[in-house]
């Protein structure tokens, strides 16, 4: 696999909204995946809650090979687990719980009793107070804590119990996942599982590593030294230490934080500072807050992360109907459209193409959507002329570092100059991604390529809203943009006389591009 077989320009133009599509038994076979990419698919997920990533190698060897014989890169987001609860097993595997009835938590991992319940994590009936309250089946099962008999000095642990009121009646099944809003976990983010599936992505180079269940930057931090450990142990102590810090960070996988705590939210713009990139969980974050406030959380995180230059993700029941049927509800279709309205670089599809009946389909509706929406965004970032005013809110923060700022400031005028010009498309060379990603923040409609001689880079910018990836080995600029717009021209993306810009560096500011070309196609 060498970056040539990525420098082609996709066969047809690809919509600006990045898409995640989950692999699960409906899509991970080749000949799915090959659909899949070609109906739009620019990240695979794959959950390492229900497989770790050991067990997931035969898979990650197959999206390598199919992307590479698609010519077009693909990038792998592997979510950890981290500290999601579960029930243990119910007698009957499945429990009515009516109103008003009693419940009891217990130790252990099955209970006998079917009203009796035990859970994963093992702490639960520690960590539980009186008046706390315990979601099941995906919220609409409620609990309220009303006594707790536990005797830490007893021999036996195993009479310790916790009594519960069903608030919220309905069915629970066996290892369904419990959420309790508000309630303070004693353990940590990141499970012994999560380490060792986050030391296997280093190795097997899985680009985006997504965090579950975050509660603070700290997790990111700690993250992030698990997996520099592990990227000096797989590139060798010498090789390591004659890298500069950007380009060690091409050795382990981007974090993308989830939100779906609460505790997480007080705390969002050091999170997504922390962070490379959040993904807005709905389904456990639609459990732990108050489902009505969805919707404006969505467009706070996203607000966050266009001031922080960070990728955004939109994830669950994007779609959830194509699950069973081959069109979206009139609420799905729109809701795909109002998260991209709002700002959103990818959207992503979880059971829909994972167990759907329909995976293809519900790419290419999500497709559809995105290339109809994208048209109404461009006339409005065109009348508002907001982004330019943001931008500039973006340059004044001086907590982002100089070399940042400067690359910023690099793109805004580069989006200037192409707009003033009409340009028809921007290359911008970049090494760490972290230049195409500024670019793609500011949402300027110019068709934007990232080119890069790593493939690492390439898949980065997988996730990097209307950047189209493009590999080439050229470090002169001029002979960059040669064959750029060769390759450009043979796929019907440029015409002669059509005018391009370059964003490029001549290294006089460290691992930064500082110099803008403009060119015309001849
Ligand atoms: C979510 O909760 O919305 C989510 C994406 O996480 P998971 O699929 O791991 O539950």
């Amino acid at each position: 696999m060498t970056i040539t077989d990525y420098s082609r320009f996709p066969r047809h133009k690809p919509c600006r909204t990045k898409i995640v599509a989950t692999l699960g038994p409906a899509s991970d076979s080749e000949e799915k995946m090959k659909e899949l990419i070609q109906a739009g698919v620019d990240l695979f997920r794959l959950n390492c809650a229900h497989k770790s990533l050991r067990e997931n190698e035969e898979i990650i060897r197959r999206i390598r090979k199919v992307s590479q014989e698609q010519g077009q890169p693909i990038a792998i987001l592997a979510d950890l687990a981290g500290p999601k609860m579960r029930l243990g097993e119910l007698p009957n595997g499945s429990y009515f719980c009516q109103n008003g009835a009693t419940v009891r938590f217990v130790r252990g991992q099955t209970s006998t009793q079917p009203e009796t319940l035990t859970t994963s994590y093992e702490p639960l009936l520690d960590d539980l107070k009186i008046g706390d309250r315990v979601l099941l089946a995906d919220g609409t099962v409620t609990f309220q804590v009303v006594g707790k008999k536990i005797d830490a000095s007893s021999q036996n642990r195993m009479l310790d119990e916790v009594e519960c009121r069903v608030l919220q009646a309905g069915v629970v099944r066996s290892r369904q996942g419990i959420n309790l809003p508000g309630v303070q976990l004693s353990i940590p983010t990141l499970q012994p599982n999560d380490i060792e599936n986050a030391t296997e992505a280093v190795r097997l180079g899985i680009d985006f590593l997504g965090l579950s269940f975050v509660r603070s930057p700290q997790d990111i931090l700690d993250l992030r030294h698990i997996l520099i450990q592990a990227a000096e142990k797989n590139v060798g102590s010498e090789f390591w230490n004659d890298l500069i810090p950007e380009d060690r960070s091409l050795y382990y996988p981007n974090i993308i934080a989830k939100i779906e705590k609460q505790e997480a939210l007080p705390l969002l713009d050091d999170i997504i500072q922390t962070a490379d990139g959040i993904m807005i969980a709905r389904g456990d974050l639609g459990v732990e807050v108050d489902i009505a406030r969805i919707a404006v959380l969505q467009k706070q995180m996203i607000e966050s992360c266009r001031y922080w230059t960070k990728p955004v993700i939109v994830a669950t029941q994007m779609l959830e109907s194509m699950i069973e049927e081959t069109i979206p509800t009139r609420a799905e279709a729109t809701d795909v459209a109002n998260a991209i309205l709002d700002g959103a670089d990818a959207c992503m599809l979880s059971a829909e193409t994972a167990i759907g009946k329909h995976p293809v389909e519900a790419v290419n509706m999500m497709n559809r959507i995105a290339r109809e929406t994208e048209m109404i965004l461009e006339k409005r970032s065109l009348i508002e002329k907001d982004c330019r005013i943001k931008t500039m809110n973006i340059m004044n923060n001086l907590t982002l570092p100089e070399a940042v700022r400067v690359s910023i400031a690099v793109c805004d005028a580069a989006g200037q100059l192409a707009d003033t010009v009409s340009a028809s498309m921007i290359f911008v060379a970049t090494q760490t991604g972290r230049t195409a990603l500024n670019l793609s923040k500011m949402r300027n409609f110019v068709m934007t390529v990232g080119t890069s001689s790593s493939l690492t880079v390439l898949r980065r910018l997988c996730l990097y809203w209307g950047v189209i990836p493009v590999g080439n080995v050229q470090s002169d600029p001029s002979q960059m943009l040669t064959t750029l717009v060769e390759r450009a021209q043979e796929r019907d993306y440029l015409s002669p006389n059509d005018l391009v810009i370059l964003v490029s560096g001549i290294g006089t500011i460290s691992n930064n591009q500082n110099v803008i070309y403009a060119h015309k196609v001849s």
